[in-house]
């Protein structure tokens, strides 16, 4: 049964164009061997969109994004920017994108595909079959919490304040984005924070406990405190399926899990808005890593990380599993088969440019799916 999703694809700059270019190939395998099919329309967005239209993000752009069923981008910046004003600047498109479309969940899955396993700065037995997924609260907390600002007080030194500050309707819907993604993986959250010295920590804990209790009862849940969760990451990350948190401790323990994968060109990434009326759920995926100006052009860059971006998409947008693990047993396909980008390259591999990772996954998902 086919059925019709409208996609706004984001390219930017760098290697952000290179990168999308092979998940339209997969797009358009998709049309022809996949009971699904996708209306794709391009626009500007970075430096890109300050070249030709004169900002970062357009408010026609802005608008279609907010239209589509999701959105991929490619990645923003470089050095052509640098010198813009502040206001102007590539990074703004993204950040404007992210709260016009009011993006308050960040998903960062930490996936240790088998291949890679060396590539981890942990050992090979903390690593192998890793798969995490950290959901961390985007849009409040103490990046956005008043008062905030640097003062002179009257003996001439100065004071900076940053207040961390969450609402229960805060919480509450974050905590949902990380219940109802358990429930389509083991079926475990972990909720992280400082109860036991920030009061923020403490109506935390007692706001996902709660709707834990009255809307969740059947996932399996638990507490940990985020100086304990750094640790754990590191030493048995195995241990966690979902982690839910907030802005700051996201920001951290999403980094640190990263590691464990290797490298900055195998990591997708996905922020979700709360669903309208209709249901249907605002969401932008992008991969980490960022433009790469130092290898833009050269058809160097390791595409995965926008391709598994696609793969979350299909999953967590679409409701489309099968297609999803076909997108991510195929990659594992051509990671175990030694093909590797310069990013990810090791002794015996076979070093590949972009459009080769592309056409060895085109490969691995026509041999899987015949
Ligand atoms: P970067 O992620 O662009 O690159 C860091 C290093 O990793 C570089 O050596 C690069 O070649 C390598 N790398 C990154 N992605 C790769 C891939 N897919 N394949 C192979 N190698 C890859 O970070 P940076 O150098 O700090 O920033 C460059 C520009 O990107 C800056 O303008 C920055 O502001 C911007 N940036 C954008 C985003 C985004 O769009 N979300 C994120 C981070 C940085």
């Amino acid at each position: 049964m086919a059925s019709n999703k409208k996609l706004l694809f984001l390219p930017g700059d760098g290697i952000g164009p290179e990168v999308m270019g092979e998940v339209r190939r997969v797009i358009d395998w998709m049309d022809k061997r996949r009971a699904v099919t996708f209306d794709v329309e391009e626009r500007l967005v970075g430096g890109a969109a300050i070249d030709a239209e004169g900002a970062p993000v357009s408010d026609a752009t802005v608008d279609r994004a907010m239209a589509a069923d999701a959105v991929l981008l490619g990645a923003v910046g470089g050095p052509k920017w640098d010198e813009v004003p502040f206001e102007l600047k590539p990074e703004r498109g993204l950040l404007r994108l992210r709260k016009d479309m009011e993006l308050f969940a960040n998903l960062r899955p930490a996936l240790c595909f088998d291949a890679l396993v060396e590539a981890s700065s942990l050992k090979a037995e903390v690593v192998s079959g890793l798969d995490i997924m950290i959901v961390r609260e985007l849009t409040g907390g103490v990046y956005f919490g008043e008062p905030r600002g640097i003062e002179t007080l009257p003996d001439g030194t100065r004071r900076g304040v940053n207040t961390q500050v969450y609402t229960t309707p805060e919480i509450q819907r974050v905590a949902r984005v990380a219940f109802d993604l358990a429930k389509k993986r083991q079926n475990r959250v972990c909720s992280v924070e400082k109860s036991n010295v920030m009061e923020s920590g403490l109506l935390w804990r007692e706001e996902v406990t709660k709707l834990h209790a009255a809307e969740y009862p059947e996932v399996e849940f638990s507490h940990m405190l985020a100086d304990n969760c750094a640790m754990q990451l590191v030493r048995a990350p195995k241990q966690f399926d979902v982690i839910v948190t907030d802005n700051l401790f996201g920001d951290m323990l999403s980094d640190a899990a990263a590691m464990a994968t290797g490298s900055l060109g195998m990591l997708p990434s996905a922020s979700l808005g709360a669903a309208d009326a209709s249901g249907r759920i605002p969401a932008l995926y992008e991969p980490v890593h960022g433009s790469a100006p130092d290898i833009a052009g050269q058809g160097k860059a390791n595409p995965l990380a926008t391709l598994l971006s696609f793969a979350m998409m299909l999953r967590y947008s679409f409701d489309l599993a099968e297609d999803a693990d076909l997108i991510e047993k195929g990659v594992e396909d051509v990671l175990a088969a030694g093909h590797r980008t310069g990013d990810i390259a090791g002794p015996g591999s076979t070093l590949v440019s972009t459009s080769q990772m592309g056409d060895a996954l085109l490969a691995a998902l026509e041999s899987r799916a015949a």
